[in-house]
């Protein structure tokens, strides 16, 4: 098809064509005595994305499901409890693969389209008085939902409760594109991939960890290897990795920041919320619902929008997709053909979300949906002209 295709799921994000350039390059030896300075170019600035001044930044080829497994195997012993509110299909998934390694999870079930609850939270460490749990599981912005909890709340739950345990967010779909202040909220290990706020392709993990949860990481008795921050840590410190970088991507990386930290990490919060606030009144005007069940935990970075009962979202991304070239999420696990899910993070602004709510709007009509044509468009549009 002519024109460009509308890659509006939540990840993988579109790759600007300046990150695209930026990887187009020959390999070279990443055992060089030229290397250390690119290595050190990445890892010193990656810590402001999430503004964060203490700890360690570190990078593996690897996706942010790998990024859970690497969090939890250099910090957490054998078999130990941790405590996860579940959401959504990525707290489930954290959930999992906690499980998978032989950690004991104690789940809090919330409604999908709720956000953690940090009163909740607070009450099962408070009735943890030999403080067995080791860590609290959060998602950030639950992607299957649309929904962002509050990490500032969770981690004041936690010192209400006098808890000592890790704090880990996966920041998968909020990190580079949402506020996410790794300091004042005193998260322990956070994670995320370079497919969605870094706009990159698949391939890279980040981990950011606090000199908390670094201190565990000599001791840590959890068998590991490839996954192993010991090594990762030591061969970074003198401008290295343990094994093969994904050089590529790394380059894509470098740009990244540069572009992120050129528009200031302020700015791109600002720009997501500014977007949202219009994909939810194109929301509100075609009558229909988010799965987010409240304004305040509704997220910045993506839309989960509900269909009525009689309907099915597997259609209207169908259709979309067919006749539109627009490629919508899915409704993933408990909410399959209930919602559609338009993703609005990364390389986009105005005009681009514009045309990707035009999509939507005429793949909702031709799916048999009352909605007037351009109704949905024109309420964004009045939320984004720049006034007088
Ligand atoms: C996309 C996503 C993941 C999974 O990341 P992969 O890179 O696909 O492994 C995990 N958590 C959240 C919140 C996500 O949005």
């Amino acid at each position: 098809m002519a024109g460009r295709h509308f890659l509006q799921i939540p990840g993988p994000t579109p790759v600007p064509d300046r990150l695209q350039r930026a990887m187009h390059r020959q390999m070279e030896d990443h055992r060089s005595s030229a290397f250390p300075a690119f290595t050190r170019r990445i890892l010193s600035r990656l810590p402001q994305v999430v503004h964060q001044t203490q700890g360690e930044a570190f990078v593996f080829p690897a996706t942010g499901s790998a990024m859970w497994e690497v969090a939890l195997v250099n910090t957490v012993n054998p078999g130990a409890r941790l405590l996860a509110p579940r959401f959504g299909q990525f707290s489930h998934l954290f959930i999992q693969t906690a499980r998978h390694l032989g950690y004991q999870v104690d789940v809090l079930e919330e409604p999908w389209g709720e956000a953690a609850s940090p009163e909740r939270i607070e009450a099962a460490l408070a009735a943890d008085t030999t403080h067995e749990i080791q860590g609290v599981l959060l998602v950030h912005n639950e992607t299957a939902t649309g929904v962002t909890s509050d990490v500032a709340a969770v981690r004041a739950a936690m010192d209400r409760a006098g808890h000592p345990a890790l704090l880990f967010v996966d920041g998968v779909s909020s990190i580079a594109s949402l506020d996410f202040r790794f300091d004042d909220w005193r998260v322990d290990c956070a994670i995320t991939g370079s497919q969605k706020g870094f706009m990159l392709p698949a391939g890279l993990g980040m981990l950011f960890a606090s000199p908390k949860a670094l201190a565990r990481v000599e001791a840590c008795t959890t068998p590991r290897a490839y996954f192993d921050l010991r090594a990762m840590r030591a061969n970074n410190a003198q401008g290295y990795f343990p094994s093969t970088p994904a050089l590529s991507l790394l380059y894509g990386l470098d740009e990244a920041l540069t572009m992120l930290l050129e528009e200031g990490m302020d700015n791109v919060a600002r720009r997501h919320r500014t977007l949202a606030t219009g994909v939810r009144a194109a929301v509100k005007a075609w009558g229909l619902r988010e799965c987010a069940q409240r304004p305040e935990i509704a997220s910045d970075s993506l839309t989960a929008v509900l269909v009525p009962a009689e309907k099915d979202a597997r259609t209207v991304i169908d259709l979309a997709f067919r006749r539109y070239d627009i490629a919508l999420g899915s409704g993933l696990s408990e909410v399959a053909g209930k919602v559609f899910r338009i993703g609005h993070l990364g390389d986009m602004n105005a005009l681009t979300l514009a045309g990707a709510l035009a999509g939507v709007e005429m793949a909702l009509a031709d799916a048999g949906f009352d909605i007037t044509l351009g109704s949905g468009v024109g309420a964004a549009l009045a939320q984004w002209r720049v006034p007088a």
